[in-house]
């Protein structure tokens, strides 16, 4: 099967879908990889690195002719594939519900999308799992960020020359990337505490030895929440988590947040007015800037500053980690491909109802098939 790893063209995306550790990996199971030239440059691999793991580098025509499988990081549009194999598959985070022109140009092409974002969060998926592996590097990122923007010391420092206190740091939402960030906070001597809707995180903050923050007395979302997600709250809850959180942001010097609901725009869990009480100098991180945003005031891509505080509207901090990104990703892909690979065909092949293809899958035999998407 001849696989193709294209170098990617979305503005901004520094990320490679492949390494020269799944490339060797891809090639024991039978495959032939074609490398685009230059694809790894952002992510410090050089074309020679690529060749020497035992890919074919070549310009991208050369790439794409006859390709079976083509692996990208953002998907590339479906005239930019010329050349594929009849009904080739592509795989990449697609961006599905933002890019709807785009997944119907790959039905139309017959291509058969596979959108990694949707992978399922089930278990046997978790080596798979994109969305993970990039959220925790964001959870990391945004947390240095803050740090370079913050005009003090996150530790506590006992000097001659006299004591600096420790900064206060406060997570909200505490998934995959708000974990990171804890702990990376706590790494960086910060005192940290965090919150979350869903009540199965309180123990995770506080084996993280960070403090919880939570709304008592309302119910929030019990447990884990549909499929691991949190859903929306009630007013009832909205309410009260905006009074606690009120008293205590205007305590904190550094607040990341990450919450984050499905399908639906991003939760606004501080106001303006709630920033005004925050110390001048304080910095914010709005993880969920694409999405809408946690913030008021937050600018997607932008650094702004209101009342004194920097609020940093974080879009896609994977990205500034490439090589790590790339990595990652890349590992993912392979664990899905090699998960359906069927050593006498010599390629994956993807049953229409596994629980991980009905996940992924948005188009194939010139129709898009996904019932998410639909
Ligand atoms: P996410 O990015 O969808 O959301 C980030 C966090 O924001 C979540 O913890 C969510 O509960 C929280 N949130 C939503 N609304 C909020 C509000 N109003 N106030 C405060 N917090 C709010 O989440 P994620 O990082 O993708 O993780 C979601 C879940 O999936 C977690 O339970 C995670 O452990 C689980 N997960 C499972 C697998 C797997 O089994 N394969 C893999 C990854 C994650």
């Amino acid at each position: 099967m001849k696989v193709a790893v294209l170098a990617e063209t979305a503005p901004g995306e520094t990320r490679v879908a492949a390494i020269p550790e799944t490339v060797k990996k891809l090639s024991a199971l039978g495959a032939s990889v074609f490398v685009e030239e230059g694809a790894g440059r952002q992510a410090g691999i050089s074309d020679q690195d690529f060749s020497s793991a035992g890919a074919t580098v070549a310009p991208r025509a050369e790439v794409l002719d006859g390709a079976e499988l083509v692996l990208s990081v953002s998907g590339p549009d479906a005239d930019a594939l010329g050349g594929v194999a009849p009904g080739a598959v592509l795989v990449g985070i697609l961006d599905p519900f933002r890019r709807r022109e785009a997944v119907s140009a790959y039905g139309s092409a017959g291509l058969e999308a596979l959108a990694m974002e949707w992978m399922p969060r089930i278990t046997r998926a978790q080596s798979m799992d994109v969305l993970s592996s990039q959220s925790n590097l964001a959870g990391y990122k945004a947390v240095i960020d803050a740090a370079a923007a913050y005009g003090r010391a996150f530790p506590m420092m006992m000097t001659a020359a006299g004591t600096v206190s420790p900064a206060r740091a406060f997570i909200m939402g505490v998934g995959v990337a708000g974990l990171q960030a804890i702990a990376t906070a706590r790494r960086l001597g910060a005192q940290v505490s965090a919150t979350d809707v869903r009540s199965a995180t309180r123990e995770q903050i506080q084996s993280l030895g960070a403090k919880p923050i939570f709304v008592e007395g309302v119910a929030g979302i019990e447990g884990e929440g549909q499929g691991g997600y949190a859903g929306e709250t009630s007013e009832e809850y909205r309410k009260a988590q905006a009074e606690l959180v009120s008293t205590h942001l205007a305590k904190q010097d550094i607040v990341i947040t990450t919450a984050l609901i499905p399908g639906k725009p991003a939760p606004r869990l501080i106001s303006d007015a709630q920033v005004a009480t925050m110390r001048p100098g304080s910095v914010i991180v709005d993880l969920a800037a694409d999405a809408g945003g946690n913030v008021e005031g937050c600018v997607a891509g932008e650094n702004v500053e209101r009342h004194g505080v920097t609020i940093i509207g974080a879009t896609n901090l994977a990205r500034s980690l490439p090589a790590d990104s790339s990595a990652l990703y890349a590992r993912n892909l392979f664990n899905f491909l090699s998960a359906f690979w069927d050593k006498e065909a010599g390629r994956p092949v993807f049953p229409d109802e596994d629980e991980i293809v009905k996940g992924v899958r948005l188009t194939k035999g010139g129709t898009v098939v996904s019932e998410r998407f639909a």
